[in-house]
């Protein structure tokens, strides 16, 4: 009897990406700033969460002669989540221009702090690689819900990515979906009685777009 594959989580340790975090992570750092460091580190993070996308061989013509050469055989489509996903999508479409976009709308109800779906539009999703793009995984539900409406349309793969993760995020989302492969900038200590990572950075919806 085979034993099942783990769940994968990547923790995205490059020095630029843990150097940036710690400025979003200051409460001093204003909408403006963390709104430009997100995009930057979205940029790096796209770079490790493609890192291992199957490439084909092409045939070209440089200016001097034809050759082989390797090309993405599908370029993925990204979803956010939104409010707070669209923070992260804007360096992921840098890296990634040609990508199609899907938002999925959820709210947590804060006092059950479930997810509630209030939008939903996605591009053809059967057969490609999704990328999911939200920068807090906390209780893991609006991951869940948005992961359990990507897979109805049934994509080839999907792949999780946030900027910050709770322990019990990681936790509800592999025992949601154990083929969903996460990438994050850092896991941090725990979720607060009201779900908040801790000690995280805050609402990254309100410190992107300055609404509190
Ligand atoms: N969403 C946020 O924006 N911040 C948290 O700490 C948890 C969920």
């Amino acid at each position: 009897m085979g034993t099942a594959p783990q769940p994968e989580l990547h923790v995205v340790d490059h020095p630029l990406v843990q150097h940036k975090l710690t400025q979003m992570r200051r409460k001093e750092t204003p909408s403006p700033t963390f709104r430009q460091l997100l995009t930057e580190t979205s940029l790096l993070l796209a770079y490790e969460v493609t890192r291992e996308l199957p490439l084909d061989q092409v045939r070209v013509e440089t200016p001097l002669v034809p050759m082989e050469a390797p090309q993405l055989v599908d370029v993925p489509v990204v979803v956010s989540i939104l409010r707070a996903g669209n923070g992260l999508l804007e360096g992921v479409l840098q890296v990634l221009p040609d990508a199609r976009v899907g938002h999925v709308g959820l709210y947590r109800d804060h006092k059950t702090l479930e997810a509630i779906e209030y939008y939903c539009k996605f591009p053809p999703l059967a057969g490609r690689t999704v990328i999911l793009v939200d920068p807090m995984l906390a209780t893991g539900n609006s991951a869940t819900a948005a992961l359990d409406r990507v897979k109805a349309e049934s994509p080839a793969a999907i792949r999780f990515l946030c900027l910050l993760a709770a322990p019990e995020g990681i936790a509800a989302v592999h025992a949601a979906h154990p083929d969903v492969a996460v990438w994050t900038a850092a896991v941090d200590e725990r979720l607060s009685e009201v779900g908040y990572i801790l000690p995280g950075l805050g609402d990254a919806g309100d410190r992107i777009y300055g609404t509190t």
